[in-house]
């Protein structure tokens, strides 16, 4: 029997009425449900010291200078009352600062290592929350929980998140974060047993209130190891490694200018090249492997032409031999002509030692080494290419610093101005630039004769080079040795003499 069509309409209308609501209410609860556990926590776990990883300070190599100045803050927190006894203010914050991957958390680890102290750790980054006045709070509770463990070492890492100039930060938590932190270190006195430490990559960027007396007053300047100091870094990554015949001093040459961090992937990239081969021990080819792949970038598999092939094997023989005939340039550990990363080959020099210092004369012998690529592919071809881009960008950049730097220049004799300093007045700036150019002017004739007069060395070291697409240092000393017969030329000063003038026909400015 067929319901009555509003008896139905009835119903469903009244269960709609009832049942709706309650299940709508039920949606709205598990919605806010579910928001809630997605909000951060403003009550977070208590904030516990670190147990720390066992990092001594014979883990840390090749910064020693900023290790002689933490062992005065361990030897405080071991004993402060021998310090404070003698009327001696404790050190209350200290900044390590240097480029990423010299080792400054690493030394804050050792420093709370060795002087047993608990070790609160917190990287800037993780205070600047979405929400705002989170990081500040943050901030406050990580003190108060120091300053109940004391000895402390509170280490706040990347100190660059919060620590940036005031005022650019639009949503003002950054600058709530860094307020309290700066509220924090004026509130507690140096003889709290608590020793704040913070790590920056750069020192410049930092608000200057952080600098100020009181606060981080004490500042360590991590850099980049030199060669002892990668020396002693590779053979700490090497220490738990089967090495066999690998000369870690040699590849300590190789690495001028890499940071702890790189050396460290190095050892671990020789070892990963030695397990590939199923070999147990590690070996210089292994090392020379591992180099390459992070100093030059993975091996690129592009195809060069012949001909490309033959004008680049010219351009690294131009700068290898020039290498070899000025003394003052470093002795060309390596040439090869495989493509790695940008650059289709390289000419690689081997420092004898760090330097700090240059004579104009070395810097003047470099250009002429950075010009040579350029002008051997012209003195061979006829044609000059995009090749030497690289070359000719490091040789304005150190000719402008000589000139503008280093008072290098013949009529300047000790203007010290940035090259583009707006205050500088276009008198000024002409002169300059005729200077900078005089100098790479010299520089290219210099390198000219060169090539010119060595010709048969030039060939020779190309020539081989096509053929093994690597010449190592024997391989190079070789070649050179056999051309002994005929000693270098090394041109007399240019400007004077015939050669010089006929040299100079060559120049491409003249070809084109
Ligand atoms: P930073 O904090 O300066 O960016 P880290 O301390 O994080 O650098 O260094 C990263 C890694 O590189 C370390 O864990 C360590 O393996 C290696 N390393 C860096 N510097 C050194 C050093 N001076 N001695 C030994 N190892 C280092
Ligand atoms: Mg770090
Ligand atoms: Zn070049």
């Amino acid at each position: 029997m067929p319901l009555p069509l509003a008896v139905s309409l009835d119903s469903v209308e009244s269960f709609a009425l009832t049942w709706l609501p309650i299940v709508f209410m039920g949606l709205i609860v598990l919605l806010i449900g579910v928001t809630l556990r997605h909000m951060p926590r403003t009550k977070p776990q208590e904030i516990k010291p670190e147990s720390s990883e066992s990092i001594e300070w014979g883990d840390v190599a090749g910064v020693e200078e900023a290790k002689d100045e933490l062992r005065e803050v361990v030897e405080f927190l071991r004993d402060p009352k021998r310090f404070r006894k003698l009327g001696a203010k404790v050190p209350k914050g200290i900044l390590l600062h240097g480029p990423p991957g010299t080792g400054k958390t690493l030394l804050a680890k050792a420093v709370a290592h060795e002087s047993k102290a608990k070790f609160f750790a917190q990287s800037a980054s993780s205070f600047v929350e979405m929400f705002a006045g989170l990081g500040a709070a943050r901030i406050r509770r990580l003190f108060r929980a120091a300053r109940k463990a004391r000895p402390a070492i509170i280490f706040i890492d990347e100190l660059d998140a919060v620590g940036a100039t005031r005022g650019k930060d639009i949503s003002g938590e950054k600058d709530q974060t860094l307020n309290q932190l700066l509220v924090e270190m004026d509130g507690f006195a140096g003889a709290d047993d608590l020793v704040v430490i913070a790590a920056s990559n750069l020192l410049d960027k930092l608000d200057p209130a952080l600098l100020r007396p009181g606060r981080f007053d004490r500042q360590i300047f991590v850099s980049p190891p030199d060669l002892k100091g990668r020396e002693e870094i590779l053979r700490v990554h090497s220490r738990n490694k089967p090495l066999h015949g690998v000369d870690l001093d040699l590849v300590a040459r190789q690495t001028s200018g890499l940071t702890g961090a790189d050396l460290a992937n190095i050892c671990n990239e020789a070892a990963i090249f030695a397990g590939r081969q199923r070999r147990d021990v590690v070996l210089m080819a292994d090392f020379e492997g591992a180099l390459e792949r992070v100093v030059a970038g993975m091996q690129s598999r592009r195809v060069i032409s012949d001909h490309e092939k033959r004008v680049v094997a010219n351009h690294e023989a131009g700068h290898a031999l020039c290498s070899e005939v000025l003394d003052s340039v470093e002795r060309v550990h390596k040439i090869s002509i495989i493509p790695r990363g940008r650059a289709l080959g390289y000419t690689l020099n081997l420092p004898e030692e760090d330097r700090y210092l240059k004579s104009k004369d070395e810097l003047s012998d470099y250009l002429v080494v950075l010009l040579a690529g350029r002008v051997a592919e012209h003195v061979v071809f006829g044609a000059i290419t995009t090749g030497a881009s690289d070359d000719l960008k490091k040789v304005y950049e150190i000719s402008r610093s000589m000139v503008a730097e280093y008072g290098m220049g013949t009529g300047l004799k000790s203007r010290r101005l940035p090259a583009d300093d707006f205050s500088m007045s276009d008198a000024t700036r002409r002169e300059m630039d005729v200077e900078q150019e005089h100098l790479t002017e010299q520089a290219y004739r210099r390198a000219l004769a060169i090539i010119m007069e060595n010709r048969p060395l030039l060939d020779e070291l190309a020539h081989t080079l096509l053929e093994n697409e690597v010449l190592d240092r024997t391989e190079i000393e070789r070649i050179v040795a056999v051309h002994r017969g005929r000693p270098f030329v090394v041109s007399p000063a240019p400007g004077v003499g015939p050669r010089i003038a006929a040299a100079e026909r060559l120049r491409p400015e003249e070809a084109e």
